[in-house]
Parts: C-alpha cells; structure tokens; sequence
C-alpha cells in the first residue's frame, strides 16, 4: 500500500494504473475510520482494480473551528485499517497541498444550488460549499474513476452527484448502505465524543426514523404526519436537541407535501446530543438500504479493536 502526501504523486500512480488498464475507484474520508468507511473500501474493492483512500480533514468544510480542532485524528490506525481492507492508494495530503494560500481560502470554489440549500445546508452555513470544492479537488486529482460515498451523508451524496453531473466529472459516483451498530446507531467518527448517556440517547435518531417508517407503513400520507410520528419520538429523550426530522422527496430534498408515492420519499433526521450534531436518514420502506456491523464490511476494524 503506497502512502501518499502528494497531489501529484497520487494522480500519477492513478494515472500509471488507467494507462495499465485497470480501473480506479475513489474512497474520499475525513479518517477516524470505523467499518461504514471499511464498507465503501470493500465495495470500491469488489468493482475495480485500484483502490485509492483519501484522509483529509477538509477545514472549508467546518463552519466551527472548534469543531474542527475537536475532530478525531487516528491517522497511525487508519493506515491499518486501509490496509487491512485492501486498499492500494492512501492520499493523506496535508492542508497547504490541498489550499496552498490556506488560511485563505482558495480564490476558486464550487457551489452547488438546490440540493444545497436546506437542511444541512441552512444548519451550517457554507459547509456544502467547502464539500463540493473538496470533492471537486479530489475527483481532479484522481481522474477518471468510482467514487464510493455513504448514504448515511445522504444530502451530500446529493450533492456531490449534481456537482460530478453539472462539471462533466469522469467519476461515476455510488452510494453505498449506511452501517449501523446493532441497536440501529449509525457509524459516525463523532460518535466517540459522546458519553455512556449520550450515546445511549443518541439511539433515539433511528427510533424516529423508524417511527416515521411505521407511520407510513400504517398509512399517513402527508409529510407533516411523518414529521409529527418523528419529533413525537425524538422527544421522549431529553438529551437530545432536535434540529430537523423531515419526509423529503429522496431526488429534489424538497419537504414532502402530499405523498402517493412512498419509494420517493427520504427521511432525514439532525439532532444536537451532549457535545456532538448527528445526522441520519432513511428510505421510507422497512430496511430497504441499511446493514449492521458485520453484515456487509470485512470487519476489519473490529478486527484490529480485538488486536489492540
Ligand atoms: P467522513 O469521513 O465522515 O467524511 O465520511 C466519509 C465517507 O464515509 C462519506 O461518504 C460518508 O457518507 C461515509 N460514511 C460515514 N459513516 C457511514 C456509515 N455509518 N455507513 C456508511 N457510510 C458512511
């Protein structure tokens, strides 16, 4: 596995990979890596030849530079990781190769209206902005390939498919499932900051999911009857702050009004709980794209918890 700081060293070796006849597929984290990034690793392994990582903490992402400084940084094991779940590429730029003029932000940026507006986009102000340019840089950087990216971020997804789309991007880009611990918690390198109660509270995001399943399930048809089944849920826990919990059509992320056709729906959830903001979504139709630690990855980061 080579590591890599350099943009032009990683191009290259995707470039002498293509020129070869293999194919490239792209895993963009921001490290802290747990098995929902080892499923994207394991998926882009399974459908190309490559496998090229990228670890980088994007600061034009972050509105809060506390934030920022509070994220975990684990890059020692996320190499071990990698290459445990067969990755090739591992590009760990550090920030002045990303943003030579850093701390000024660079003069270019993309942003991608519509998608980017609501939700995560209203929360936190320029953060899909700092994500679409980071993504951008990344996808030039590797150039022709398949870029995995969770559902669990299912608005960037969005996002970045309409940006690859709207820039003429070689990069086919594929969502993957959202892994889940098994009392349904979704992976998220943030989930460590938060303590025994909170983590215990944090459950409560995938219980209004599924409340918000079971209300269309059992025949509520308007949005707002979905919303009121999933904040009725997310009140019952006290540590938790919500910020949204809305049925969204799954292709425009505009708030479902009237719903006929419940395979379009998107159900998406933010919440404030202690010191963290997490997210998390969900088809409207029972388990219809999540799988559990275990089920769909290489285990490898269980693997390496048992080890030590
Ligand atoms: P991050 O390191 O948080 O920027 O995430 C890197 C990629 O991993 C993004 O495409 C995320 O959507 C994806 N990801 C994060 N958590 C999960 C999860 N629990 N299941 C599946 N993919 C995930």
């Amino acid at each position: 596995m080579e590591v890599l700081e350099s943009a032009a060293a990683c191009h290259d070796a995707l470039e002498r990979a293509r020129a070869a006849g293999r194919t490239v597929g792209l895993v963009p984290t921001m490290g802290a890596l747990h098995d929902g990034h080892v499923s994207l690793v394991a998926r882009a392994r399974a459908e190309c030849d490559v496998v090229a990582v990228s670890i980088f903490v994007n600061p034009l992402q972050f509105g809060d530079p506390e934030d920022m400084a509070r994220y975990p940084r684990t890059l020692e094991r996320d190499l071990l990781v990698c290459a445990e779940a067969g990755a090739d590429v591992v590009f760990v730029p550090p920030v002045g190769e990303m943003y030579p003029s850093w701390p000024a932000p660079p003069a270019t940026t993309v942003s991608v209206c519509g998608v980017s507006d609501r939700w995560e986009g209203a929360s936190r102000p320029g953060h899909f902005d700092g994500v679409a340019t980071v993504v951008a840089k990344l996808f030039a950087i590797a150039g022709r390939c398949r870029a995995y990216f969770g559902l669990k971020d299912f608005q960037q997804l969005a996002v970045v498919r309409q940006m690859a789309r709207d820039l003429s991007l070689p990069v086919a880009v594929v969502g993957c499932p959202i892994v889940r611990e098994a009392d349904g918690l979704a992976l998220s390198s943030r989930n460590v900051r938060l303590s025994g109660a909170e983590r215990a509270a944090a459950t409560v995001l995938a219980r209004a999911l599924a409340a918000g399943r079971g209300a269309l399930a059992t025949g509520a048809r308007s949005g707002a009857e979905v919303r009121r089944a999933m904040r009725a849920t997310a009140a019952g826990e006290p540590l938790v702050r919500l910020d949204y919990a809305v049925a969204v059509d799954a292709s425009s992320l505009e708030e479902a009004d009237a719903i006929d056709d419940v395979g379009a729906v998107r159900l998406l959830i933010a919440a404030q709980v202690g010191p963290v903001r997490l997210i998390d979504n969900s088809a409207a139709l029972e388990g219809a794209d999540d799988v559990h630690v275990g089920a769909a990855t290489t285990g490898a980061v269980r693997q390496l918890e048992r080890i030590g």
